[in-house]
This record gives C-alpha cells, structure tokens and sequence, in this order.
C-alpha cells in the first residue's frame, strides 16, 4: 500500500468524484424535508457519530425546519489496518443529553460492515428514547455483517473507498466538497 502523502493534495489519490457537491446538496436538502415532515410536532434531537458525521449534520440541520437539538458521541475506531475495520468499538464521548422519551435521530457519514451503528443503537435503546432511527449519508451495503435498517439513507454506494465531505484519509481532506474514491494503490 503507498502511502499518502497530504502535503501533496488530494487530487494525487483521488481515482473519481463518486458524488458531486451538487448532488450532496441537492439529495441532503430532500432528506431534511422528509425528516421536517416527518418529525413535526416531535421532540427531536439529532446525534452526531463523531468525526465522520459532522460535515454532512451541519449541512442537513441548516436545511431541517423544524426545532431540534443536537448532540455528539464518539465511537473508537476498532481498525487494525488503517482502512480496514474489525474488533469492537467503544464509546469515547458520550451524550450531554438525557434522551429518555425523546425522538432521537441518529446521524452518521457511512454504514459499512454496520457494527459501529449496531453498538450505538443498542447503547441509545438502553435509555428509553421515545423512537431512535438512523440517517446515514452513505451505504456500502454489500458490506453489511450486521443488520441494520436506516429510516433515511442519502447514496448507495459500491463497495470502494471513499473520502470526502467529512469522511477521511489518515484524518485528513474530510473537507472537501464532494465524496470521492481512494484509488487503487493507496488502498
Ligand atoms: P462500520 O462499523 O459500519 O463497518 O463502519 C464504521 C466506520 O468505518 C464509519 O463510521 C467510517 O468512519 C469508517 N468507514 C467505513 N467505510 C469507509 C470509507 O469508505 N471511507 C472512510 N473514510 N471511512 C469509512
């Protein structure tokens, strides 16, 4: 596997834009209407898996009209390989907020094998909210060892990669605009 090397941008391993900034946008601002009608009249609060997550929470929530809270937990990642996952997650931040009777959304970059998503949900089913559901940007589904069943679901995507719009490669260019595949040789 080369290594990256940041200081040189991310165009260098970067093999194609799989989701443009256009259609982040445009499928994100469908999601928070969905959420806005779906979630009327409820106490809502939206939970941010850190790190991943925040990019595309800050621009899901600016598009939700309704009130809500939002909230952060971090997840350790249990990868042994830099790019690849296994073992057990554990909690490292938890929530500020009591969610007992709340309706609770669950905001996260990507579901993969869908064990990081299985361990928060059935920590956050422990505290009684009054509904819990996930909104996760991404889907590898071809990867799933675990069944999990998001309410709002941004791309299916093929099992690649990716980078971009909050998701990383060793920690950095979660800026950039748009989600992208790790090409070949950095894999
Ligand atoms: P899971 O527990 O569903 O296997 O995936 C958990 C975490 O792995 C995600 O929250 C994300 O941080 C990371 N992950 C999975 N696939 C990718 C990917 O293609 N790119 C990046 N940057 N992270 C990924």
């Amino acid at each position: 596997m080369t290594k990256i090397n940041p200081e040189l941008g991310y165009q260098h391993c970067l093999e194609r834009v799989l989701i443009s900034e256009q259609e982040l946008q445009t499928r994100i601002a469908e999601i928070a209407a969905q959420v806005s009608q779906d979630y009327a009249g409820k106490n809502l609060i939206l939970i941010c898996i850190l790190r991943g997550g925040v990019v595309f929470l800050s621009d899901l929530m600016r598009h939700i009209t309704i009130p809500h809270q939002i909230d952060f937990m971090s997840v350790s990642s249990y990868g042994v390989g830099a790019r690849s996952s296994s073992g057990s997650p554990r909690i490292v931040l938890d929530l500020n907020t009591d969610i007992r009777d709340r309706h609770v959304l669950l905001v996260e970059d990507i579901v993969d094998s869908g064990i990081t998503l299985d361990y928060v949900l059935r920590i956050l089913y422990t505290r009684e909210p009054a509904s819990l559901n996930v909104c996760v940007l991404l889907d590898k589904e071809e990867r799933r060892r675990v069944a999990i069943y998001p309410r709002y679901v941004g791309f299916k995507i093929p099992n690649e990669y990716v980078f971009g719009y909050g998701l990383d490669l060793d920690e950095v260019f979660r800026n950039l605009p748009f989600v992208g595949v790790l090409k070949a040789e950095y894999r």
